[in-house]
């Protein structure tokens, strides 16, 4: 390992390179590159009569990376549970016709060794994901391309060639990695994980996270721009990569990652301090999640509840639809892990901008202006057989905590109405099995669209309560494409129409007697906060580590100076007036290093 990292003779320039943090954290070490997959195995025609002999080499080989997987598997069970869902879909796979059944018929057909036609399956498994137009099936082709890998290290006898046990510790680039890859690595003192794809929900990014070491994805071009035994800073906070850093920077990154450790340390002093302001105001602080996993994270970080479980999650990573069953042990588990604090279950949030899915069930067409299309409850009151098995599942576990039912990118009343009418059906044909369920299961709306805001007193007498998503409202009212880079700084949360709209749906759900939460992700920044609280919402949800940071905000604040402030801003004609004033108000309450003020508009 040593002479892998001997010196350059020419010092290299610095340069930085951009990517999507994975998992947070800075590192500063030398690197291990490792180049994307060659195919460097041997190829021979076989000799007459041969075939039968090859077609069980490589049908044992298949049986010896199933069992290798297994193994694996046990290594972590009841522990990293993503990671191990993540490897049975990687055993189930190891089978798959695709694989074997072309393989074989190769080797028969063409008379080539197992090897030979296991890399042409390949070449042609690939040619069908890229004529795949959805970006997330197509990137699957990544476990595809590891699970044939392994049976070819099988064959060969050979594994990967990565370095068995590192000399000293190092950051791993590679194009991508697979979870088994980036454990067994992690196993091997590793600082921090490197790609060229994936994004913030790749799986190197999820076990990284999981890992509790930093990580930085999707950073275009890093393995031919890096090579084994350069230094680089690695920074997980921002998603950046320094390469060849100078002295002077290492220092800077290292003592920026020291005060957003001692920033975080400080923090936790506010997890367990109620969340009110100095005149005794208190607000709601849950959390926004993804995954069941996360639950520590919202007990951790002293969340009151779950605001937001973004449902759609537990069925574009799986394979195949989940079950009522399996939906039903979720949901009632993360309703009674937080009794008696709300689980807020939003209903299957599909199409749009979210992630399509590798399942037949959940595949749309291509809908030419998707944003406006078939997604949310529009995709839910349509097949009903889905909503019926989550709505099933969800009335289920409602006796098992304060769980409730939130339905997402309601548009009119009748729309809201066809639902609850879905709902209280599923609820007559439970009593009539009678099976358990708590009949007044709170019934909420997001309230995304332009149309919710200005119908927002009418849809108040039909919810129980509203929960206010800035991601899309903030879209739908500006018509700018959240996901759209070349407008993105367009996308402005502090635009006065968007604070208009809260303020009115506020006032709606308030003269109504409803709670009215705010969940988009202007609810966890400490620059947008002020406003938010000062325009009375009930609660605020956001990632769980954002909690302490809002909550010290708001320790730091009084109800009359919110108020004061909000009414401030909402006579403000343009966002750049509106910034002025936060600025000024965060400079005044609230010092802190990691919110830079001078950037915001
Ligand atoms: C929102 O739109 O603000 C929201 C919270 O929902 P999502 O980001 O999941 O669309
Ligand atoms: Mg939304």
């Amino acid at each position: 390992m040593d002479s892998e990292f001997e010196r350059r003779p020419e010092p290299e320039e610095p340069e930085t390179l951009h990517g999507i943090s994975g998992s947070p954290g800075i590192v500063v070490g030398k690197v291990v590159v490792f180049s994307p997959l060659e195919d460097g195995h041997i190829r021979y025609r076989l000799e007459p009569g041969a075939a039968v002999k090859e077609e069980e080499r490589f049908l044992a080989a298949v049986e010896r990376a199933e069992q290798s997987l297994i193994s694996l598997r046990q290594q972590f069970e009841g522990d990293l549970a993503d990671t191990v869902a993540i490897v049975d879909s990687h055993i189930r796979m190891v089978r798959d016709r695709m694989i074997v059944e072309q393989t074989l018929s190769l080797i028969r057909q063409k008379q080539i060794n197992a090897e030979w036609a296991l890399a042409r399956s390949l070449g042609l498994i690939k040619k069908k994901f890229d004529h795949i137009a959805d970006d997330y099936i197509r990137s699957r082709f990544a476990d595809v391309e590891y699970v044939a890998r392994q049976v070819a290290e099988q064959l060969t006898g050979q594994g990967r060639s990565f370095p068995a046990g590192f000399a000293e510790p190092v950051i791993v680039a590679g194009e991508d990695f697979s979870p088994e890859d980036t454990i067994r690595m992690y196993t091997d003192r590793v600082l921090g994980f490197l790609t060229e794809k994936g994004g913030s929900t790749s799986h190197t990014a999820i076990v990284a996270r999981s890992l509790g070491l930093p990580a930085v994805v999707g950073v275009s071009g890093i393995t031919s721009r890096c090579r084994t035994g350069d230094t680089l800073i690695l920074d997980g906070y921002e998603g950046r990569v320094c390469l060849h850093p100078t002295m002077d920077q290492q220092r800077l990154y290292l003592e920026y990652d020291r005060q957003h450790r001692a920033f975080s340390d400080e923090m936790s002093w506010y997890i367990r301090l109620s969340s009110e302001t100095v005149d005794g105001l208190r607000v709601r602080f849950s959390a926004n999640i993804e995954i069941p996993d996360e639950l520590e994270a919202v007990i951790y970080y002293g969340a009151a509840g779950i605001g937001l479980f973004r449902s759609e999650f537990g069925y574009l990573q799986r394979r195949q639809l989940p079950d009522e069953e399996s939906l039903f042990i979720i949901y009632r588990n993360m309703a009674a892990a937080l009794a008696p604090e709300p689980v807020t279950i939003r209903t299957l949030d599909v199409g749009g901008d979210k992630l399509s899915s590798h399942l037949p069930e959940l595949r749309f067409s291509r809908e030419r202006n998707p944003a406006l299309g078939l997604r949310s409850i529009r995709f839910s009151l349509r097949e009903k057989s889905l909503f019926n098995t989550q709505l099933r599942a969800l009335l289920r576990a409602s006796q098992h905590g304060r769980l409730r039912i939130l339905l997402p990118l309601i548009s009119s009343l009748s729309e809201l109405k066809e639902a609850r009418q879905v709902i209280n059906g599923v609820m007559e044909q439970l009593a009539k099995e009678g099976v358990p369920f708590n009949p007044d299961t709170e019934i909420g709306i997001m309230i995304e669209v332009p149309s919710a805001v200005v119908m927002a007193d009418t849809l108040a007498e039909e919810a129980d309560f509203f929960s206010i998503g800035t991601n899309d409202l903030i879209q739908y009212s500006l018509a700018i494409d959240r996901g759209n880079e070349y407008v993105a700084q367009m996308y402005d949360p502090l635009h006065p129409a968007v604070l208009r709209m809260i303020s009115q749906t506020v006032e709606a759900g308030h003269r109504q007697g409803i709670e009215v939460s705010l969940c988009g992700e202007m609810a966890g920044d400490v620059f947008t906060a002020p406003v938010l609280l000062g325009l009375g919402l009930d609660e605020l949800s956001m990632r769980p580590s954002a909690i302490p940071h809002v909550k010290r905000l708001l320790r730091h604040s009084t109800f009359a100076r919110l108020t004061a402030l909000a009414a401030q801003i909402l006579k403000c004609k343009d966002s750049s007036e509106t910034a002025a004033l936060l600025r000024q108000y965060l400079a005044d309450n609230y010092p802190d290093p990691f919110i830079d003020c001078n950037e915001r508009t």
